[in-house]
């Protein structure tokens, strides 16, 4: 009797066996039901054998096997099995994290007709820059593997390379995956591709389409009908039966890795699929991450550069620091800034003020007893929204109403400590009663319509002041826009996160990339007491080589990535006596003896020890071969799965870390 091997969405390593007397080797990669528990699930079928390792009387046997879909193809299970192996996550979880809802569940969703989006008018191309056609030549869709790296400057012109690359593709026959960050800031992109491939079949795929359009979406990237799919990092994993080109477009950003359930870096797993389907792959971006950037130094990557932007009228804006040591500030704003904001504003020009922090102020504080609201389930205080008389934790979400009087000694006059975009957006609409003020973050824009409408309204030319956290850093063109003023920056450039700082020149960098995209000249003034800080230099110079090479330097000397290679294990529990212990017992299992050249550091809580009720721990694995590391990995997590832990205890291994 033929026996079904399942992957089902379990994290555990192992598939399941089942008997089916139909079944025929042509059914691997269908889904199948089958019985689990007490009830039924939807697996994934990932091989058929003759016989199990389990005596044959005690395997259930399997439902129905799903003929709706053509079978998942071999190099879908090889990208699967990739990823299960590099991040030592279990294949049926990859698996079926890699298909839309709809297919996982027992019934099947109504289905509506769906309305074509409207025909666009064809946008024609514009002649390409001398830069921009090198680019074009460097990539050859038909060429076999190869991992490029794009740097350009902002406003270079990326897109029309992309969209150049894309074109070639289409000729040849392939399909074309583009990557970005947050499908939501990037209506423009959506819209760029759509009007100027008219004839080809576009579709999108991320978190926010219903559940419904996903699944049509990717069944169309699948079967071939779809020749460009757009999409967020979940859709790296789409089975797409022609691909010839992967672009990811700013390939630095955070977004581009899994912070929960499977945690992987979809750029990274780009650049796998590119070499395991032999195409070449683009990595784009202004400020590529320091591992991209050396691997292209390093020869292992192609490095096309765009140096120029790519409309002869616009340049790069002038960047200034405000040293806010020697002026007074008033609500955190300097005269400097004040008197240029008003320049633009006798000018008919749009001005943005950058705070990347959202809400009122972060803290609300009793003067008299030193009463803070802290959240009571995180190491983190409650963000006041004055907009909402909110009290808000940005990290679990739960909130309170605003108390009247302090809660702990009774005091009425209770103070907001610091400032946001909602006390900015207050403060500047006051100074400049004439001014249209706009503010645009998390709070104020929620869906993409809002988004959309939040756009439109800026390139309407119906803001004057924009107040902004990176949610405006991103991709925009605002012709109008000629100054960028940064608030708060200064924060992160000590942060014991060693990864600050490449953040945040990334940041400052993106939303100084704002200014001066068109005919008039852009200007950016950042406000620091550090104003001699070589990231702040590296700015004034627009030089993201030079600010590369010395963070590569320093990661260099302290051994940090890319120069090693790392894995941590999380443990999460009620108490933090558990979690240290759990991870302590992790760090003296017999695989850590075994593996020489990977190190294990002493368990510590994380930075934000606690989180939602619970105590969080860390242990982090360290080499400086990643063979090395790799083969160390799925020994210790055997071994971590015998460990006797409290039974709230939770934990993950997370290869390529990003939180500390
Ligand atoms: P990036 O993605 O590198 O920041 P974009 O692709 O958004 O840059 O291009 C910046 C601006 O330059 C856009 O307004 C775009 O329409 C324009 N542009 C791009 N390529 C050309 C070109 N070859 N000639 C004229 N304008 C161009
Ligand atoms: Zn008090
Ligand atoms: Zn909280």
């Amino acid at each position: 009797m033929p026996v079904l091997r399942v992957a089902l969405d379990l994290p555990l390593h192992r598939l399941f066996d089942y008997v089916a007397a139909e079944a025929s080797p042509a059914d691997v990669g269908r889904r199948v039901r089958v019985p689990f528990g007490r009830g039924e699930k939807i697996g994934v079928i990932v091989e058929v054998v003759a016989e199990s390792d389990w005596p044959l009387a005690q395997l259930k046997e399997a439902g129905e096997i799903l003929c709706d879909t053509a079978p998942l193809p071999d190099d879908f299970f090889a990208l699967c099995a990739f990823a299960s192996h590099y991040y030592q996550a279990a294949l049926g979880e990859v698996i079926l994290q890699a298909l839309p809802g709809g297919l996982k569940r027992m019934a099947a969703p109504t289905r509506r007709n769906v309305r074509a989006p409207a025909p666009l008018a064809p946008k024609p191309a514009p002649e390409l820059t001398t830069e921009q056609a090198s680019a074009v030549a460097a990539v050859d869709p038909a060429g076999g593997f190869a991992v490029h790296l794009l740097h350009g400057v902002t406003g270079s012109g990326k897109t029309e390379v992309y969209l150049r690359l894309i074109d070639k593709a289409l000729l040849a026959g392939r399909q074309v995956l583009l990557l970005v960050p947050e499908i939501n800031l990037t209506p423009q992109l959506e819209e760029r591709v759509r009007s100027r491939f008219v004839e080809a079949h576009v579709v999108s795929l991320h978190s926010e389409l219903a559940e419904a359009a996903r699944e049509r979406n990717w069944r169309a990237a699948f079967s071939g009908e779809a020749s460009i799919v757009l999409g967020t990092r979940l859709a790296i994993f789409t089975p797409m039966p022609r691909l010839g080109l992967i672009v990811i477009d700013e390939e630095h950003d955070p977004s581009f890795k899994q912070q929960d359930g499977m945690r992987y870096s979809a750029r990274d797993i780009g650049v796998f699929r590119a070499r395991q389907l032999g195409i070449p792959i683009l990595l784009g971006s202004a400020t590529p991450s320091l591992e991209s950037w050396a691997n292209a130094r390093g020869g292992r990557y192609g490095m096309i550069s765009l140096a120029q932007r790519a409309n002869p009228e616009a340049t790069l804006p002038t960047v200034r620091m405000v040293d806010t040591r020697r002026k007074t500030l008033k609500e955190g704003v300097s005269d400097p800034l004040i008197a240029a904001i008003r320049q633009r504003l006798e000018r008919g020009e749009q001005s943005l003020v950058f705070l990347n922090r959202r809400g009122y102020a972060p803290v609300l504080a009793c003067p008299a007893c030193g009463w803070v609201s802290r959240c009571t389930r995180c190491a983190a205080n409650m963000v006041l929204h004055l907009a909402d008389r909110r009290l808000r934790c940005h990290h679990c979400g739960c909130e309170h109403r605003v108390p009247k009087a302090c809660p702990t000694c009774g005091n009425q006059d209770i103070h907001p400590f610091g400032r946001g975009t909602q006390r900015l957006e207050g403060w500047l609409q006051e100074q400049f009663p004439e001014a249209r003020v706009l503010r645009v973050d998390r709070d104020s824009v929620k869906s993409r319509k809002q988004w959309e409408a939040v756009l439109e309204r800026i390139h309407g030319g119906e803001a004057d002041i924009l107040v902004g956290t990176q949610m405006l850093a991103k991709g925009h063109d605002f012709p109008k826009l000629t100054l960028v003023g940064v608030l708060g920056a200064d924060s992160a450039l000590f942060s014991a996160d060693w990864r600050a700082p490449e953040r945040l020149f990334a940041q400052l960098m993106q939303v100084a990339g704002r200014a001066g995209r068109a005919e008039l000249k852009g200007e950016v003034l950042i406000q620091t007491e550090y104003p001699d800080h070589p990231l702040y230099a590296a700015l004034v110079a627009h030089d993201y080589p030079g600010y590369a090479a010395t963070l590569l330097k320093e990661r260099e000397q302290a051994g940090f990535p890319p120069y090693s290679f790392q894995a941590m294990l999380r443990a999460e529990a009620p108490a933090m006596a558990d979690a240290i212990a759990f991870l302590k017992a992790a760090s003296l299992l017999p695989p850590v003896q075994e593996h020489e050249q990977v190190m294990i550091y002493d368990p510590i809580p994380m930075k934000m020890a606690r989180l939602a009720n619970l105590e969080r721990g860390q242990l982090l694995a360290e080499s400086f071969s990643r063979p090395a590391l790799q083969a160390f990995l799925p020994r210790w997590r055997e071994a971590i799965e015998s460990i006797k832990a409290p039974s709230k205890l939770r934990w993950h291994i997370e290869v390529d870390p990003f939180e500390f």
